[in-house]
Parts: structure tokens; sequence; C-alpha cells
């Protein structure tokens, strides 16, 4: 198997707000054909380190990918420290000064003169075209190693790397393919979900499979590796279609759809319609199913009651039974749901009403106490959950239990 390293460059990727993305869909599609990515390094705007980084790279590693730094600006130095690690020349190309002119005049500018040092490239590389940008990516072959070297934003780097290097590291990959599939489990801890899949995942080194657990569900990921892709692909969807059995409604996609998608899907699929009522998630429900393109089909509003006067003002809960039952109890998120579904005329609607903290919190009904109700066309009910996790979390984890709990009760109706 041949082994690749990914180098992220760039200054702004080592501070707290900004991370490398690259390497991650870089690595998925290096490892479908077959090439493992043994290390990923992300280098400032440095030029000492880039090029020790970037020789010790070339030592190690059959591929070297770069990202990052080829822009016209001073701290831009991965053309020149390349061509360096190399020990090659920068050689000036007339082609693409005339290229990156004739761009800049398209949108109606002059070239500013910083712009041509990217017309030089690595003598001997392959120019690799950027029709999203004015920095040209060069791919270089030294000793049996290749260099690949893209621009930072992702929008420019991907294109690239799909049209002009993947094809290119095709060919030498040789005939093995990993392939990924990730199963994706609501509803159920992390050793419940092991206790019940272990048995028959074990049965299997290929495809290898690991647990990861995320914020708010538990992936079963599948890791295939085969000559083909598509062998690859059906190694993955036997062992899914046993774990899927085993783990029955809890399993919610085997496709990589998110958790809204697959409730929108549900919804569309069935011509049915849907309201929310949120109080301690703030709306969080209806942003995630709005995030889906074409939600207007089946969602038709949302209201937000975050205190005990909106609640009986906009959703007809009576104020006597949140003064008897506390606004954060079964009888109140059922009442919400009620009242959403009964103004909005939907089929079904989901309410949400608990304590996301950190203040607020009783002995009866700790901070992380959330109850999620459900109205649809054949009964009202509601569940109370225990949310671990700071604010942040027990409010995401909330929207994804309403949305579990609808997806539930969606497929229970047949
Ligand atoms: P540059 O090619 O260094 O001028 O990078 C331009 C922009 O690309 C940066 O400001 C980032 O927004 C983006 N970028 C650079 N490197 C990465 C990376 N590894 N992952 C995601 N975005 C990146
Ligand atoms: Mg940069």
């Amino acid at each position: 198997m041949q082994t690749a390293e990914i180098v992220a460059i760039g200054s702004e990727l080592l501070t707290p707000t900004k991370t490398d993305t690259n390497s991650l869909w870089l690595t998925e599609l290096l490892n479908e054909i077959g090439i493992e990515v043994k290390l990923k390094t992300i280098v400032g705007d440095d030029e000492m380190r880039l090029e020790e980084t970037l020789r010790d790279a070339l030592d190690r590693s059959d591929i070297v990918i770069t990202t990052g730094g080829l822009g016209p600006t001073e701290d831009d130095i991965t053309r020149r420290v390349t061509a360096r690690a190399l020990e090659l020349k920068l050689e000036f190309r007339e082609d693409l000064l005339e290229d990156l002119r004739e761009r800049f005049r398209s949108f109606g500018y002059e070239m500013p003169e910083k712009n041509r040092q990217q017309a030089f490239v690595i003598e001997g590389a392959e120019v690799l075209p950027n029709p999203n940008g004015s920095a040209a990516g060069m791919m270089a072959e030294k000793g049996g190693k290749i260099l690949a070297v893209l621009p930072g934003p992702p929008r420019e780097s991907r294109p690239m790397f799909v049209n002009h290097v993947l094809p290119r590291l095709r060919e030498s990959a040789g005939t093995i393919s990993v392939r990924r599939r990730s199963i994706m489990v609501s509803g159920l801890g992390e050793s419940k979900l092991d206790e019940l899949i272990a048995p028959i995942y074990t049965q299997y080194s290929n495809p290898v499979t690991a647990t990861l657990f995320s914020r708010t569900e538990v992936e079963v990921q599948l890791t295939a590796t085969a000559p083909t892709s598509e062998k690859a692909d059906a190694l993955n969807a036997e062992l899914t279609e046993q774990i899927s059995e085993k783990l029955g409604i809890a399993v919610f996609s085997t496709n990589g759809e998110t958790m809204e998608e697959v409730v929108g899907r549900l919804l569309k699929e069935r011509g049915e319609t849907l309201a929310t009522a949120e109080s301690c998630t703030g709306g969080l429900v209806g942003e995630r199913i709005t995030e889906i393109p074409g939600a207007s089909e089946y969602f038709l509003e949302g209201v937000i009651t975050y205190s005990n006067e909106a609640k009986t003002r906009l959703l007809g809960v009576p104020a006597d039974l949140i003064s008897a039952n506390g606004a954060v109890s079964a009888q109140v998120a059922e009442a919400m749901a009620r009242g959403a579904r009964e103004r909005a005329e939907t089929d079904y609607a989901v309410s949400i009403t608990g304590i996301a903290g950190p203040e607020g919190g009783t002995g009866e009904k700790p901070v992380g106490t959330v109850f999620v109700g459900y109205a649809g066309p054949d009964e009202t009910m509601s569940m109370r959950f225990n949310l671990p996790g700071d604010r942040h979390l027990i409010r995401w984890r909330a929207s994804q239990a309403a949305l579990d709990l609808l997806r539930r009760q969606i497929l229970k109706r047949g």
C-alpha cells in the first residue's frame, strides 16, 4: 500500500479559530483508492519549519500533498519552499502570467503586480489549473515521490485534487480500495449498543468496526478493504445489514443522512406536515429542520414559547396546568405539542421544555431534565430525558431527542 502525508500550510490554522479541514476530505479520497495517510502536519507560514517538514515528508512518504500558501502575498511561501525542498528551481511561465492577466481582466481589473509571483512554478512540474481562483497548483515527481501542491480554500483545492491529482495517483496506487460506511444510532448508550452488536462484528476482520460516540448519537463506522471499491462496498453492505437488523429502529441512517434529513424525507414521502413548539431549545429544532432544502413542503411553523405566559397565549397551555405541574413537565410538554398541532393544523407537532442550566435545577428536576412532547393523528405523548452535558450540549441533545421521537412515531404508524 502506498503511503501519503498531508501538510496543511497557513499560520491561521495554528490559531484557536481556524481548523484544517482540507486533510479530512483528502484522506477520504486517498483512502478510497487504497492510499493510506500516515501523518498530517500543520505548519505556519514559516520558511524554515516548512522546508524541514517537506524534506522529512518526502523522505518518509510516497506521496506528499500540501494545501495553502499559494496566494500572492508575502506570507505565501509554499511555491519557493516546495521547490527548495525538492532541490529544484522555480521557472517563470509566461503563459500562466497571461492567464492571470486575463482572469483579472474578465472581472474588470488590471492584474496587481503582486500576482506576478503566481506565475512561477517548480521546474518540470505539471501545472494544475484552478478555475475557481488565481493560484494554480503543481504536481512534481522526484525520485519516485509525488508532491502535489494545492491552494488553501477548499472550493479551489478540492476540484483541483479530484480532477488532476487523483487520476494520476489512481494509476500508481495499485488495486486496493478502502471504503467507509457509517451506521448512525440514536437512543442507545454506547455500551448497550456494543453488547448487542459485538457478537456480530467480531466475526469479521474485514470490515473493521469502530464505535464512535458523538454529541447526540453513536456512530458505528465500518472500514472495508478490497481490490475494488465495489467489492469493499459490498463487504460494508453485508455487515451494515446484519447490524441494522439487530438494532432495528434505533438505526436512523446508514447512508450519511442526518437526523433532520431523515425526518424531512419521511414527512415528504408521506406528504405530511410538522409544527414545533420549543422552550429551552429556543428554535434549534426549527433551525435544524429548515437547514434542509425543500423543508417548506412539510414544515409549516415553529413557535418559541420561552415564558409561561407565551405557552398559554400562543399554544393554549392552561395556566393552571403550568402552576400545578411546573413548566418543565410531561403535562406541559404534551399540551404544548397538542396546542401547536391544533393551531398549525399539521399532522404532527413536537415540543420541548426542559432545564438547560447551569442554573434552575432542583432535586426533583436537575439540570438536563427535558420533556419532549409529541402530538400526532393517533396519540399525544411525551418522554422524559435526563441529558448530560453543559447548556450547549443539553440543548443539542434535546433537539435530537425531539427529532428522534418524531422519527420513531412516524415509523411506528407504518
Ligand atoms: P492560502 O492559500 O494560504 O492563501 O489560504 C487561503 C484560505 O484558504 C485560508 O484563509 C483558509 O480560509 C483556507 N484554508 C487554507 N488552508 C486550509 C485548510 N487546511 N483547511 C481548510 N481551509 C483552509
Ligand atoms: Mg495562507
